[in-house]
């Protein structure tokens, strides 16, 4: 109740009153949620005739961006830079009407062999207000995707209904996570794998990709956590289940350089330390993969069975009986 009550005077209140606010809620959430998060232990079983990843891979490794603002977009070359240089490639999603699009950007992305995605259209909150609203914004998206050449498509503050998503020309949607009670639209899909989504209109499914780790501004902003501790921990337990760790981190929030992180940022240095912590404890262990090619090995990994029956292999959700 607490919380519908701030989300309701939320736009009343200035910036940093809300950051304060959200800070004194989260520790009182954190507690009550502790049985779920930042690890609910249910989630661990692969799906039905699971074989493994790809190269005998114990874990899958997945990183993705959302950029917020045009200071994020400023900030794009730097994280970028920060994963090469440990060999690392990510996802970068932008949201296509909120800033000034950067196509020298994006073909610089792609030019470096990471990934461009859209996210939303106008990241205003307004994308699920009704099923015309997101079909009538779905052909503006599907313009954009066709446009940048993108295979996937996340949603502003992770909502998400996946029957409506189904109407993206993506391959794959990554507007969801296996355990996140912080987030407005908070129903975890109860697995750490991908899983296919058969699409209402009978074209073949997408792959829906939940993220597993937590995100860098529940951690870092709102709980201030001064080391990637509860990542490493996370990581641990999914790379022990043989799970997907999928991440998402935004270069709004992070600083780069000298001086003080400002009131909604973090150090890069702690995205750093993760990375690094996976190439000298995980050495030859994980397959790393853009989330484009992660979603073409799960279709062909599960296409076979299909055709068959959806319910069947790859599909670990209920939704296949909700359309
Ligand atoms: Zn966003």
């Amino acid at each position: 109740m607490l919380r519908d009550i701030f989300y309701r005077l939320k736009p009343l209140i200035p910036r940093s009153v809300q950051i304060g606010i959200r800070r004194q809620l989260i520790e009182w959430q954190r507690r009550q949620v502790a049985d779920i998060w930042p690890i609910d232990p249910n989630p661990a079983t692969p799906p039905e005739g699971w074989t493994g990843w790809p190269d005998g891979a114990d874990f899958a490794l997945i990183l993705t961006h959302d950029v917020e603002k045009p200071i994020g977009q400023s900030r794009c070359l730097a994280l970028a830079e920060l994963e090469r240089e440990r060999g690392f490639r990510s996802s970068f999603n932008f949201v296509p009407e909120r800033y000034t699009d950067n196509p020298d950007l994006r073909r610089r992305l792609d030019a470096m062999g990471f990934e461009v995605g859209v996210h939303g259209l106008n990241h205003d909150g307004k994308l699920y207000s009704s099923r015309e609203e997101f079909m009538r914004r779905a052909v503006r998206i599907n313009q954009y995707i066709a446009d940048w050449g993108a295979r996937g498509f996340r949603s502003p503050a992770m909502h998400h209904n996946l029957e409506w998503l189904g109407s993206l020309d993506c391959d794959y949607d990554a507007s969801t996570f296996d355990t996140d009670p912080f987030e407005p639209q908070p129903d975890g899909m109860g697995t750490i794998f991908p899983f296919l989504v058969p699409r209402a209109d009978g074209r073949a499914p997408y792959i829906e990709l939940p993220y597993t780790l937590p995100q860098d501004f529940t951690l870092f902003v709102l709980m201030g956590e001064p080391t990637p501790a509860t990542w490493k921990s996370k990581l641990d337990w999914l790379a022990a289940r043989g799970g997907m760790v999928l991440l998402n981190v935004h270069p709004d929030y992070m600083h780069f350089g000298d001086g003080r992180p400002g009131i909604e940022e973090y150090s890069a240095s702690i995205y750093a330390e993760l990375l690094d912590y996976v190439v000298t404890a995980y050495s030859g262990r994980y397959w790393h993969a853009l989330p484009r090619d992660l979603a073409t090995f799960w279709r062909a990994e599960f296409a076979v069975q299909t055709t068959g029956g959806l319910a069947r292999r790859g599909c670990v959700t209920p939704w296949a009986s909700l359309w």
